[in-house]
C-alpha cells in the first residue's frame, strides 16, 4: 500500500511546533526522505538544495508565507507537486491558494487516513511518469544508436525522431519541425519523373497516409524526395499497431550518390558513347515496345533511317577526328529538332533512325523533309555543307517488327539512288514522293 509513497522525498514547512512534530512522525512513516522547515524561507533554501519530489506547506507563516513559498518554487520547477495545509480560521489565504492550482489541499488537523491515500495516489503518479520518462529515454537512445536517419510516426505527428532526422530538418527538438511543416507526411516531394523513369524507381508521395502506405506496398523499390534537400532517400517502413492507434517506424537511408552512379551506368548501357543518341540496343527496345502498342491499339507508327551522304569523303578528307566530331554535331542537330515523343537512336556507323509514334506518313514525311532541310543548311566549322538521305515507312497490319525495318531500309536505298539529300518514302506510297 505504502510502496509509491515510500518512494518519495518530501519538504515539509510548517510554523507550528506542535503541528509540525505530529504530521512529521506521520511523513516519517509513509515517506522516505523528509526535510523540516519551520517557515518559507528556510523551505525555500531546503528545496533549493534537495529539491524533494512533494512540498507540503502550511499558508499562514511569519517572514515567507507558504503561498510566497510557492510561487518561487513554482518559478524554479513550474511541474513541482505542492500540497497546501490550511486551517478554518486562513480563509483569507484560501482564495489565493486554490487559484494556485495545486496538487492538493489538506485541513488541518491533518486526517492521517486521507492524507495516506491522497499522498499514495500522487506518488503513484510520480513514480509512473518517471518511468515513462525512464522509457521514453531509452526509445530515444534506441533510435539514436543506428546510423539511420530514423523516426516513428502517425503521419501526422512525431511520436520520436532520431537525432539524425533532427539534424537532416536543421532542427533542435520536434517542436521545432512542426514550426515548418504542418504535417509529417508534407515532407515528401512529388516524383521527379525524369529522374527516374529509366531505373524504374517511383520517388513516393501522398496526401493522406493510407495512400502512402499504398503507394509504399506497390511500389518495388520506394524512394522518397524531401521538400528540404535534393537528396534522394530509400526507405523502410514498419507497421506498429498501438492499442488505438496505427504508427509506422520509418527508415531514411540517403541513397544519392548510389542512384546517380546507377543512372549514369544507365545511361552508358543505353546511349552511344560518342553522339550520345540512344543506342542500338535501346533502339530495339523501343522499336519492341511501340510495335507491340501498334498491334494492341492500330495507332499510327512510322520509321525513319537517315543516313549521312558520301561521309566516308568526310573522313578521307579531314580524318577521322574530324569525321566524329561532325557526326556528333548532326546528330545534336537532330535530337534537339526532333519532338519529345520521337525516339532518335545511333543505328550504326553514319546511320540513325528516327521511330515516330501516332504520326502516319503524311506527317511523318514533313518532320523528315525538315530535318534533312535543316541539316543541309547547317554550318559545321568551315566545313562544305551536309546532306542526309532517308527512307521512310509506315507499319501496316500485315507487317512484322523486321518487315517494317525492312520497308524504310528499302526506301533508303531507293532514296541513295535517286541522287542522295532526299527523303523516299517506301515504294507503296511511292506517288507521295
Ligand atoms: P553514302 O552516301 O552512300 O552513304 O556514302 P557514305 O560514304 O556515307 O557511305 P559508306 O557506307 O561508304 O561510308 C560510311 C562511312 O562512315 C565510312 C566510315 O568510315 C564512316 N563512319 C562510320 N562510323 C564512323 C565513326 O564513328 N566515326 C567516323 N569518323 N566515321 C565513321
Ligand atoms: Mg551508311
Ligand atoms: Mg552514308
Amino acid at each position: 500500500m505504502n510502496f509509491y509513497s515510500k518512494q518519495m522525498s518530501v519538504l515539509y514547512v510548517e510554523d507550528e511546533k506542535e503541528a509540525r512534530e505530529a504530521f512529521e512522525k506521520t511523513l516519517k512513516r509513509y515517506t522516505q526522505k523528509q526535510y523540516i522547515a519551520t517557515d518559507g524561507n528556510e523551505g525555500l533554501e531546503l528545496y533549493k538544495k534537495h529539491f524533494p519530489d512533494i512540498v507540503i506547506t502550511d499558508i499562514k507563516m511569519p517572514n515567507k508565507n507558504g503561498i510566497e513559498l510557492a510561487e518561487e518554487i513554482l518559478e524554479i520547477n513550474p511541474e513541482q507537486i505542492i500540497i497546501f495545509t490550511t486551517a478554518h480560521t486562513e480563509s483569507k489565504y484560501t482564495l489565493k491558494a486554490l487559484e494556485m492550482q495545486v496538487e492538493a489541499y489538506l485541513i488541518k488537523p491533518i486526517n492521517k487516513n486521507k492524507f495516506k491515500i491522497k499522498l499514495n495516489h500522487i506518488a503513484k503518479n510520480i513514480v509512473n511518469n518517471r518511468e515513462n520518462l525512464k522509457k521514453q529515454k531509452i526509445i530515444q537512445a534506441m533510435f539514436d544508436s543506428k546510423s539511420n536517419i530514423s523516426v516513428l510516426t502517425n503521419f501526422k505527428d512525431i511520436e520520436f525522431a532520431s537525432k539524425s532526422f533532427l539534424q537532416l530538418f536543421n532542427i533542435k527538438n520536434i517542436d521545432e519541425f512542426f514550426t515548418k511543416y504542418k504535417r509529417f507526411i508534407d515532407i515528401f516531394q512529388d516524383s521527379k519523373e525524369d529522374l527516374y523513369e529509366e531505373t524504374q524507381n517511383r520517388c513516393i508521395s501522398a496526401k493522406n497516409p493510407e495512400s502512402f502506405v499504398k503507394e509504399y506496398r506497390n511500389s518495388k523499390d520506394a524512394l522518397v524526395c524531401l521538400f528540404e534537400n535534393d537528396k534522394i532517400y530509400k526507405i523502410d517502413m514498419q507497421k506498429i499497431d498501438v492499442d488505438y492507434e496505427v504508427l509506422h517506424a520509418i527508415s531514411f537511408v540517403d541513397i544519392t550518390t548510389l542512384h546517380k552512379e546507377r543512372l549514369a551506368a544507365l545511361h552508358d548501357a543505353f546511349h552511344d558513347k560518342l553522339t550520345s543518341a540512344y543506342n542500338r540496343s535501346m533502339f530495339d527496345k523501343f522499336l519492341d515496345k511501340e510495335y507491340r502498342r501498334y498491334l494492341r491499339y492500330g495507332r499510327p507508327l512510322c520509321l525513319a533511317i537517315f543516313d549521312i551522304d558520301l561521309f566516308k569523303n568526310v573522313n578521307d578528307s579531314y580524318g577521322h577526328l574530324i569525321g566524329d566530331e561532325v557526326l556528333k554535331i548532326l546528330a545534336g542537330y537532330f535530337m534537339e529538332h526532333i519532338r519529345e515523343t520521337d525516339i532518335f537512336a545511333r543505328w550504326g556507323g553514319e546511320e540513325f533512325t528516327l521511330l515516330m509514334s501516332e504520326t502516319d506518313i503524311d506527317k511523318a514525311r514533313i518532320v523528315c523533309e525538315k530535318l534533312r532541310e535543316g541539316i543541309e543548311n547547317l554550318k559545321v566549322y568551315s566545313l562544305p555543307k551536309f546532306t542526309v538521305s532517308a527512307g521512310l515507312a509506315q507499319i501496316d497490319k500485315e507487317d512484322t517488327k523486321e518487315e517494317f525495318f525492312k520497308k524504310a531500309d528499302d526506301a533508303l536505298y531507293r532514296a541513295k539512288n535517286s541522287g542522295r539529300n532526299k527523303i523516299a518514302v517506301y515504294e507503296k506510297y511511292k506517288d507521295r514522293l
